[in-house]
Formats: C-alpha cells, structure tokens, sequence
C-alpha cells in the first residue's frame, strides 16, 4: 500500500473516532436532558401539587371565591400533569404515583362537598369534618408529593451522576483511543516514512564518503520507489563511470602507445601532457616538457610559421591544421616533424587546449632528398641512354645497310670466278665456292633481319584502330605458299578484337608468329596452329597454340633475344631474328609476349595488348 493510501486510511481512521466521541457526547448529553426532563416534570407536578395542597388549605380557611375558582383550575392543571401515561411506565414511581393519584382523586369530592356545605350554611359541625377530611386528604397528597420532590430530586442527582459518569467514560476513553490512534500514527510514520529516509540519508553519507551503497527498499510505495529510483540511477552512473573509466583509459593507453608523438598543449602553448614516442622524438624527459612550452623546441626559422598557424585555429578560421616544421633536439641535432593539431572547445567555445600529433618525418625527408636526387640521376642516364639506343640503331641500320655492298660484291665475284673456272674445277674447289655463296647468301639474310630489326618503330608510322582479324588474314595470304608446302591447318577464332597500332608491325608480327608454328613442327605430324584470344578486362591476350616441337622451359627468355635459335640450320633454316623481332613490335605497342610450352607436344605465344 502507499503511504498517500495509508495515511487517507489513518485520516478515515481519526475522523471515526472523532465522530463516534461526539456521537457518544451527543448521546450523553440527550440522556442526560432526557433525565432532567423527567425530574424537572416531577418537580413541576410536586410544586403544582403543593400549591394545589396551598390553595386547598387556603380553601379550607377562608372559602373566598377567587381561592375557589383557583383552586379548581389548579385542580385541573396538577390533573393533567399527573395523568401523563409515560410516568405510570416508571417503576420507581408505581408506589408513589398509585397513591398521590387517589389522594388527588379524593380532594375534588371533598372539595365540592365542603364548598355545597358552605353554601348551604349547612352544620358546621359537618361543614368541619368535611373540612377535616379534605384537610387530611390534602395532607396525605402533600405527603405524596413530598415523595414525589424527592423522587425528582434523587432522579436529577442520579442524572447528574450519571452523565458525569458517562463523559469521563467518553473522555477516557476518547483520550486512550486518541494516544493509541497517535502512538500507530507515529510508529507508522517511523516505518513508512522516518526510517527509509533515514536509511536513505546513510546511503548518501556511504556514497560521499566514497563506499559502494545502496538504498534499502522498505516497502512498495512511493519512498520505496524513489529508492528504486535512486539505486537505478546509481547503477546507471555505475554503469556511466565504469564507460568514462574505460574509455579514459583506452584513450590513455591510445594516447601512451601511439607510435606518433602526442601531446596536450594549453591554447598559450604550455605542455599539460605528452607521450613517450614524443619525448622519445625530442629527447627530452617528460619533466622537462611540463617545465615548459611549445615553442622552446622549434627552430627560431620557424617559429614564426608555427605561431601563424596556431593563432589561425586559436582565431576559429580553421578547425584544425598540418604542417611541417622543425624541432632541435636536446642533443642538438635539428628534426623535421609533421604537426597536425586539433583545438578542443568548451560549450562556450572558448579555447581549452591543443591536441597535437607530432611525426618524426627526418628520414621521410632526407629519403625524399635522395629520391629526388636520384631521380635526377636516372633522367640524365634514360637521356643519355636514348640517346646511346638512337645511336646504336642509326648505327645498326647504317652498318647493315652498308654491309650489304660489299656482301654483294663477295658473293658475285665469287660467282663469276666459279663461272670463269667453270670445268677447271675440282671437287673440292667447287665446294669451297658453293660453300662461300652459301656463306655470303646467309650473311646477307642475317643482315635483312638485322635491317629489319633496326627498322622497327624507326618509320614513325601512325597508330591507328586495326582489325586484328584483317591482320591474320593477311598474314596468312603472305605464308600461303608455306602452309601448302607443309599441309598446315590454321584456324582463327571468329571476333578477332581491334586494337590500336601499326598495322604492317602487326601483320610482321602475326606473319613470324604463324610462319613459326608452321615451321618448328614434328616431321611425323602435319602442323595445326590456332589463332585464339581473351578479354582479360584492361588488355586483349593473343594466343598462338601449335603441335609443333615445343621449347624446353629452361629457354622460354632466351628464345626472344636476337640470333638466339634452339635447332640447327640445317634442320630449320632461320636466322634467329623473328622472335626478338616479334618482342620489339609488342613492346612498341605497350603490350607483352611469352611462350608456355611442352616439348614435343607443341607451343603457344601468349601476345597481350593494352585495350
Ligand atoms: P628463327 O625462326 O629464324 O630460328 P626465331 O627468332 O623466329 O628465329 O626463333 C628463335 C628460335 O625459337 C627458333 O630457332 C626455334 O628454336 C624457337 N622457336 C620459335 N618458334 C617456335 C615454335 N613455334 N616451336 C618451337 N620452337 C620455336
């Protein structure tokens, strides 16, 4: 139950009692009139009787009219007041009222008889012992009525008595009830209300002294639940301090462990707090920062920026801000250090402090002035290794260009010394001719490659969208006579893509790639060679699968360097030139060339270029 309840129900309680006490008042007091009443009618009956006895004996000794005609209505109003039905129910007045009625009864009789007798002057010797008998008569109801007074008087004694009795009933009583009703007041007021205060007042003292408690909880109602209340609310700021606890600490830990200096700076530059990588970056003992402040450390040629910088966030132009400056540090030796720093406001946005984050970027920075210094470096060699290329090219194309003449001449003075000979010849002689034809013939188609090498991307032709499908096609009418000759099957995937570039390199490179496959094959097998691709999203990827002899994985590099040939000439004629020549076009074209192979079994040239 509540305690609103509870004292309504008390409130109910006193007011019953109240009103009870005054019903029981008011009944005393309605008995105790109702008692007066009574004795004040035998009193007035007694005090009518005794001036009906009165005016009897007045009757009796002068017999005026005036006493006669009073006597009569007197008579008449003692008749009436002793004739009231609700005394006969008296029990105390049985003995009295029986005989004062008689008596009563008498008088009237006596009376009209002694007022006859007068009248008629009759005897006054009877006139006398009517007289005597109404005297005696009047008398005995004297008697009565004395009885009667005194019946009164005992009824308003007892009366009296009576109530008195009753209001100090009522009165003790009243007066005990309300001492119980105050003492369960006051017992219900310490239970409900004294002692959980109370209790509550203990646990507030426990809580500022520092200790862990809680409030008791007496009952279930209001106080009871405003503990409730208050103990909830102690667990949620448990809760909350336990949180702010966690994340200070975790903010220190970030703040001690960070691998970057940090530090707290007033907004006039005092240090509050730095960390260990920061006194590990300057050198200085944490003591030594606290003693100070921020600009102490900087190098005088930058203070000026730095103290710029600040005062732009202190200004709210910026909320935070990074830059690059330099500290010295206490063995001398001046740092490059990247600050970014943040200014924390209160709610009034005044200024509370800096959060910095300092970097030692000395390495970063004396790594990027070597990087630039070697990045000059490599400019200067790629210059002058361009130039060294252009050179050897022009030299390569000049020398095989030149070559050729004198090769000519060689090879046809040696033809016409064999025609002039002709006969003369011997065996011997006629095969060290053929043997120098032989010689220069190859000579000279090594240096058609060479030529051709050299003329790679030197005839600045234009990159244009060509169809690599037209490509192959004209590849393979250029090696139509080949593929005859060997019985090749050649087979083009459909779709071939476009791609930009230099569409006679390409068709030189399909040309050699094909004319390859068809080639290096098996003498046991005829050759099938397939022309495939894949969009391997930024690049297309060629591919050029035979069944041909295969390469062994040990020369997959060596392949594509110039005159580098795996098989003997005499079983396939070539000059080693293709591949490389093949490579040179590729690259020319940004893209990439390789071969996976299984000897014996065949190969496949992988071509990917950029899309
Ligand atoms: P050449 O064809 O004049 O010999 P290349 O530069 O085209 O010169 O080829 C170099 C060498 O690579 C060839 O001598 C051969 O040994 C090997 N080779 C090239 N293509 C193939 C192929 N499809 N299958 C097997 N070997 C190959």
């Amino acid at each position: 139950m509540d305690i609103k309840t509870g004292f309504f129900n008390l409130l109910i309680l006193g007011a019953a009692l109240l009103a009870a006490t005054i019903l029981a008042f008011g009944f005393s007091q309605y008995a105790f009139f109702e008692d007066t009443s009574y004795s004040e009618r035998l009193d007035k009956i007694s005090n009518e009787g005794m001036q009906l006895v009165q005016l009897t004996n007045e009757v009796l000794l002068y017999g005026e009219p005036r006493a006669l005609d009073q006597w009569q209505q007197q008579y008449r109003d003692v008749g009436l007041l002793i004739e009231d039905n609700s005394l006969s129910s008296r029990a105390e007045l049985v003995e009295i009222l029986g005989p004062l009625r008689i008596r009563y009864a008498n008088l009237l009789p006596l009376h009209e008889k002694l007022t006859q007798s007068r009248d008629r002057n009759a005897d006054s010797q009877l006139v006398d012992i009517i007289a005597s008998q109404l005297y005696q008569d009047s008398s005995q109801l004297q008697a009565s009525l004395r009885s009667l007074k005194a019946a009164a008087d005992d009824s308003l004694k007892s009366a009296y008595e009576t109530v008195k009795h009753r209001q100090v009933i009522i009165f003790s009583l009243f007066t005990g009830l309300v001492s119980v009703y105050g003492v369960f007041v006051s017992l219900l007021f310490r239970r409900t209300i004294l002692a959980p205060l109370y209790d509550l007042r203990q646990t507030i003292h426990s809580l500022r002294d520092g200790k862990a408690a809680k409030a008791p909880v007496h009952e279930d109602d209001e106080i009871g639940a405003v503990c409730v209340t208050f103990n909830h609310l102690l667990d949620e700021q448990e809760t909350v301090r336990n949180q702010v606890q966690l994340i200070s600490e975790r903010f220190r830990n970030i703040f001690e462990q960070a691998a970057v200096g940090m530090s707290i700076v007033s907004p006039n530059g005092d240090w509050l707090e730095v960390n260990q990588c920061l006194c590990d970056i300057l050198g200085y003992e944490r003591s030594d920062f606290l003693a100070t402040n921020y600009q102490a450390f900087t190098l005088p040629e930058n203070l000026q920026t730095d103290i710029l910088r600040v005062k732009t966030i202190l200004s709210g132009e910026l909320a935070f801000d990074s830059w690059e400056t330099r500290y010295r540090r206490k063995d001398g030796r001046p740092i490059w250090a990247r600050i970014t720093t943040t200014l924390a406001r209160d709610g009034a946005d005044s200024p509370l402090y800096f959060v910095t984050v300092t970097e030692d970027i000395t390495e970063r920075k004396e790594a990027d002035a070597r990087l630039l210094e070697i990045n000059r470096q490599l400019e200067e060699q790629a210059t002058e290794l361009k130039r060294t290329n252009a050179d050897l090219e022009s030299f390569a194309w000049v020398a095989s260009h030149d070559l050729r003449e004198p090769l000519r001449m060689v090879s046809s003075y040696v033809g016409l010394i064999k025609k002039r000979l002709g006969p003369e010849l011997d065996e011997d002689m006629a095969q060290y001719i053929s043997y120098a034809i032989e010689g220069s013939k190859r000579m000279d188609a090594l240096i058609l490659g060479l030529l051709d090498y050299a003329r790679i991307g030197r005839r600045g032709g234009t990159f244009e969208s060509v169809s690599l499908a037209d490509v192959a096609q004209e590849s393979l009418l250029n090696l139509s006579v080949a593929i005859q000759e060997e019985g090749a099957c050649v087979t083009l995937l459909d779709g071939l893509p476009k791609v930009i570039g230099d569409r006679s390199e390409l068709v030189r490179l399909f040309q050699n790639l094909i004319g390859n496959a068809i080639k290096f094959h098996r003498p046991d097998r005829a050759p099938e060679v397939s022309v495939a691709f894949e969009d391997k999203g930024s690049e297309w990827v060629l591919r050029f699968s035979d069944n041909g002899i295969g390469i062994d994985p040990d020369y997959y590099e060596k392949v594509f360097r110039i005159f580098q040939r795996l098989v003997r000439k005499d079983q396939y004629a070539g000059t080693g030139i293709g591949l490389s020549i093949c490579r040179k076009i590729v690259e020319h074209h940004g893209g990439r060339i390789w071969v996976l192979s299984e000897p014996g079994e065949g190969s496949t040239f992988f071509v990917a270029f950029p899309k």
